[in-house]
């Protein structure tokens, strides 16, 4: 007959109920400790150029003003302390809302082609100070894939400028375009030192840094990869990395074709 034993239902219900319950306040111990190694990063990371900048603004007004070398040298310091901390605090707005799910894909036709040469352009400066050679290769002339023009661009520049930076003096960078009826698959690639197995799932951590004082030598913010992963990912894609320790790194990704 039914309900033979109602205590035992009873009992099982009691059971999911506490299971689901534990996973519910695991979840929350999970988000509270991110919140909380989220906050210890960040002040973390902002304080560097804030006592920085603040060091040589005092030096000056302690006297080194009166010397007028070091008080162009120390100002152009302080200058480009706060000029990190700018692309640390927008790096970070924009993180933070594209991890609460904020941010909208604003989806057009875009010329990713053209979008590249004009990256190049912008880094000119970069380029040649690390007399890297770059280049395009594509099968047609015209490339155009269906994204958030603004955020790709994002995407693509952070791609580059690690290329150029973390890639061979002397190197070269190639951003190709291949064809897949739908997609196009997008690949940046360098020949310089590469990313050891260890690091390459972490790389894409907010702050992850292979070598923490070289590559902040090298000016990043730590955020560009966890941008490019979240950018990514709203438009349905996943950002995929291939390296070989001193041949070099490619990344790569797809997008939806347009006409
Ligand atoms: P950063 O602002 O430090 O450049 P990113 O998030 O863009 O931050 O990159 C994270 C780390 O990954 C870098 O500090 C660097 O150590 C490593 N990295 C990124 N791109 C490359 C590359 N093309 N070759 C070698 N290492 C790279």
């Amino acid at each position: 007959y039914r309900n033979a034993n109602p205590i035992k239902k009873l009992n099982d219900e009691l059971f999911v109920y506490v299971a689901k319950k534990e996973q519910e306040v695991n979840e929350l111990r999970r988000l509270e400790k991110f919140r909380r190694e989220f906050l210890a990063d960040v002040s973390h990371e902002l304080k560097t150029p804030i006592f920085a900048a603040q060091g040589f603004v005092h030096t000056l007004l302690d006297g080194a003003m009166n010397d007028e070398r070091v008080n162009e040298k120390f100002l152009m310091k302080a200058a480009k302390s706060l000029d990190g901390l700018d692309a640390l605090v927008k790096d970070l707005l924009t993180l933070s809302q594209m991890e609460i799910g904020d941010i909208k894909m604003n989806k057009e036709r875009v010329d990713i082609q053209a979008m590249t040469k004009e990256i190049f352009e912008q880094l000119e400066g970069k380029i040649k100070d690390r007399n890297v050679t770059v280049k395009i290769t594509a099968p047609t002339e015209k490339t155009y894939v269906s994204a958030d023009n603004q955020r790709i661009s994002q995407v693509m520049t952070n791609l580059i400028d690690n290329a150029i930076k973390y890639g061979k003096e002397d190197g070269k960078v190639v951003v190709s375009f291949e064809d897949d009826k739908k997609h196009w698959l997008i690949s940046v690639k360098d020949n310089g030192a590469g990313i050891g197995p260890e690091h390459l799932n972490r790389i894409f951590e907010r702050f992850y840094r292979i070598e923490k004082s070289r590559s902040k030598d090298k000016g990043g913010t730590g955020l560009g990869l966890a941008i490019v992963k979240h950018i990514v990912q709203a438009h349905k894609s996943k950002i995929s990395v291939m390296s070989k320790p001193d041949k070099g790194t490619t990344f790569s990704f797809k997008l939806d074709k347009a006409d």
